[in-house]
């Protein structure tokens, strides 16, 4: 055990104001929480336990072999001591996956996903659906026993953030803090419907499908292939629009190759950025969500959705660990945070709301963001249709009745990079006021991080 009791601490404040200032736009003042690895230095990078339970992955002087035989010891961290990793690189290396060439082995000792990985890469319109089924079925077996990223939602970084956020709080010796909560109008939390267009005949449906988003109050976003699988008609996109939906970029060609290398990547990328001015997209979703962080970062557009939540059953594994935007770059990242409908439909052969209404859930506890992909070529007719127009029911009254914004990924991607620029001003020292400037601070609203004891809340704002 390496943990350091306060009194033998050699805790130093690192300025990790950047995590703690981005998700939470928190005053400087308040910003920097003790860490037991000294400037300068780097500890091994492991898998080490939160207070939370949460499995995270960083450079760290807890003890990571725990971690590693499922035998989490949660080491007994209070408030007071300090934490035993930095912040910033900890949601770094989450939120762009950097903790894949170390994946935990299951908790019966295989490499489950090195498994998956192996027999899962092909291109699916080769096959059959029966097929392509039984072969991801089986390649998929065992997928329940991946220890990290967490099954059904991630929420590690969350978890970071709410830990540093106490730990700073504590070293600043205050019990309340404010920050400029995350949705604008005071929202609660947000539901973002995506479209990826597949096929010829999902393409055709695309009109209907914004026509019966929009009935819900829903403005969805159609991801188009530009190139080889289907003629693109401009009055179809013009109906799709005129139901205030918007159309984004689904890779050039879907032929799974766009991020084989970079040098083919940065080869598209310049018909990937004609074909979004010629459609007035500002929006990407790789296909497949095959994808490399550290490129979508150049994208070169407004946002990108390629990076699941949790990527157990998408043939590339992973996740990115939160259910909050963040930026890749200036690309501002959406995540998709819900289980896609092919998923759901084909591999786990369900056609009820049960995980979707599990996801929701945990993503409605931490007041984040969840992103939906269905695919207009699966929901056709039949019991995909159907689990649709369920789904957008359930949606539509968990947005009234929990006041969730219904956001558009473009107004998304508008808001993150609105509120990142906004900052919080002190009435006056002493007074506990506090004030939201920058340009759109009148759609932010002031909410506060109350520490009491060992646990933080962060309250929403009344509205
Ligand atoms: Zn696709």
């Amino acid at each position: 055990m390496s943990s350091l009791s306060p009194a033998e601490s050699t805790a130093t404040s690192v300025p990790n104001a950047h995590v703690l200032r981005e998700r939470f736009r928190l005053p400087a003042e308040f910003a920097s929480a003790p860490t037991t690895i000294e400037p300068g230095t780097q500890p091994p990078q492991g898998f080490f336990t939160l207070q939370s339970g949460h499995i995270a992955f960083g450079s760290t002087t807890s003890d990571t072999s725990a971690v590693a035989q499922h035998a989490p010891s949660v080491l007994p961290r209070t408030i007071d001591e300090p934490l035993t990793y930095d912040p910033d690189e900890v949601v770094r290396l989450l939120r762009e996956e950097s903790y894949i060439d170390n994946e935990l082995p299951d908790r019966n000792g295989h490499d489950a996903q090195a498994l998956v990985r192996r027999a899962y890469y092909f291109v699916r319109p080769l096959l059959s659906t029966k097929v392509r089924r039984i072969a991801q079925r089986r390649a998929l077996a065992g997928w329940r026993d991946i220890a990290h990223p967490m099954w059904p939602v991630d929420t590690t970084v969350e978890a970071v953030h709410r830990e540093a956020l106490a730990a700073s709080m504590a070293a600043a010796g205050v019990n309340k803090a404010p920050i400029v909560w995350y949705w604008p109008d005071g929202y609660h939390g947000a539901i973002s419907m995506t479209h990826d267009v597949e096929e010829a005949a999902g393409l055709a449906f695309c009109p209907e499908m914004a026509r019966l988003d929009e009935s819900f109050g829903f403005k969805s976003s159609f991801q188009v292939v530009p190139e080889s699988r289907y003629d693109i008609d401009a009055l179809v996109l013009d109906e799709i629009r005129s139901h205030g939906c918007e159309i984004s970029l689904h890779g050039l060609s879907h032929d799974g190759n766009l991020f084989s290398s970079y040098e083919e990547f940065t080869k598209r990328l310049p018909k990937i950025q004609e074909y979004a001015r010629r459609f007035g997209a500002v929006g990407f979703r790789s296909p497949v969500m095959y994808r490399n962080p550290e490129w979508i970062a150049e994208l070169g557009l407004s946002y990108d959705m390629s990076m699941p939540n949790v990527g157990h059953l998408d043939p590339q594994h992973g996740g990115c660990c939160t259910v909050f935007p963040y930026f890749l770059g200036d690309v501002v990242e959406l995540p998709t945070t819900c289980t896609q409908d092919y998923t759901l439909f084909n591999i786990l052969n369900r056609f009820d709301l049960e995980l979707w209404n599990e996801q929701l859930d945990i993503i409605a506890a931490e007041n984040g963001l969840a992103n939906f992909i269905i695919h207009p070529d699966y929901v056709l007719d039949g019991d995909g249709l159907n689990a649709y127009k369920s789904l957008l029911a359930e949606l539509d009254q968990r947005a009234s009745q929990n006041n969730l914004w219904k956001a558009p990924p473009k107004e998304l991607a508008e808001w993150w990079n609105l509120r990142s620029n906004l900052e919080l001003k002190s009435a006056g020292p002493g007074t506990g006021d506090w004030t939201i400037v920058g340009p759109g601070a009148e759609r932010a609203s002031v909410a506060w991080a109350v520490l009491d004891g060992d646990s933080i809340t962060i309250e929403a704002p009344e509205r």
